[in-house]
């Protein structure tokens, strides 16, 4: 058993062991190592998200633009040029990453359809590739449409081109989630939209996650998402990229416009906006780093499962 492994509650044969959902261990890249170009994108990087049963979690990352939040998520998905790590060993499931798999599904801020697919064959199309007869994709794929606030009968027809910024990244969703991955790897999926819509998407995904509850990775720089989003937050920082905090987050249970004014919320966001302040400050004198801080630092969360 590793130290990031869940024990259940007893049964008739005893306790059951889960394996964490993700585990990095000591994990470093090093981008084109021995070479003039080499570049240490993240250092010894370790940290355990749990398989919380009938949960989820929703983890986010958070830090400034190139302090390695994209590796340790294409890490976890297993896509190259971040796979494999140089040092150390990234474990999903209990299981060591070898490459991509069924497991694991990832939503990109580009919206990654095919253009000359309709919403519906775009939706459709992982169970196209699992062999799943025609019929019985396309209807699963119209209830995957509806549950991301798109109409089955009138967007389903439509080409990506004749869609919103926000109707392509429910596409995206809805093509990862009709998959039902343990675990989805999200990098600034609405990183490229208009304030109110990624407030709605903000609602849409916590909606959607309660009802798979899958394990969430969800990488933004926005501090007012990771709070909202986040179950934990995960503060990175950068040269080498490196975790420099991680703290638990309270659940929201209102909406994410109403929730943006509630004092807890406030007072989060303020709490997270001097972590990253510190952190980049620390960046400036390195001699003056300090080990990370608010490891395990638990607040007052409600209980897990409440949001
Ligand atoms: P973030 O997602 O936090 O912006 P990334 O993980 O994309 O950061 O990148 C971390 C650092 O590694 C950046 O300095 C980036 O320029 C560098 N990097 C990312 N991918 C590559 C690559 N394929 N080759 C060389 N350097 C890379």
């Amino acid at each position: 058993m590793s130290t990031g492994d869940t024990v259940d509650a007893g049964t008739a044969s005893g306790a059951v062991v889960r394996p964490a959902a993700v585990e990095f261990r000591n994990v470093s890249k090093i981008y084109g190592e021995g070479t003039p170009r080499q570049y240490v994108a993240i250092e010894d990087v370790s940290f355990t998200i749990p398989d919380v049963p009938d949960h989820g979690e929703i983890s986010s990352f958070l830090g400034p633009s190139g302090c390695g939040k994209s590796t340790v998520l294409r890490l976890v998905a297993g896509l190259e040029p971040q796979h494999p790590p140089t040092r150390g060993e990234v474990r999903v499931l209990g299981q060591r990453v070898v490459g991509p798999g069924a497991d694991r599904g990832m939503v990109f801020q580009d919206y990654t359809s095919f253009d000359n697919r309709t919403v519906l064959d775009n939706v459709a199309f992982g169970l196209e590739c699992r062999g799943v007869p025609r019929a019985r994709r396309h209807a699963e794929a119209r209830e995957w449409i509806e549950r991301v606030g798109l109409d089955p009968v009138r967007d389903a027809g439509k080409y990506p081109h004749e869609l919103s910024g926000g109707m392509r990244q429910r596409v995206a969703i809805a093509r990862t989630l009709i998959l039902r991955p343990r675990i989805i790897l999200m990098d600034e999926p609405f990183g490229a939209l208009d304030p109110a819509t990624r407030l709605d998407m903000q609602d849409l995904l916590v909606r959607l996650w309660r009802e798979v509850e899958a394990t969430v990775l969800f990488v933004t720089h926005s501090v007012e998402e990771a709070v909202y989003l986040g179950d934990r937050v995960f503060v990175m920082a950068t040269t080498p990229g490196r975790i420099a905090a991680d703290l638990r987050m309270p659940a929201a249970s209102a909406p994410a416009r109403e929730t943006q004014s509630q004092p807890w919320f406030r007072e989060q966001v303020q709490r997270l906006q001097e972590e990253m302040e510190r952190v980049e400050a620390a960046a400036l004198r390195p001699e003056e780093r300090r080990p990370a801080a608010g490891r395990g630092d638990a607040v007052a969360a409600s209980p897990a499962g409440a949001r």
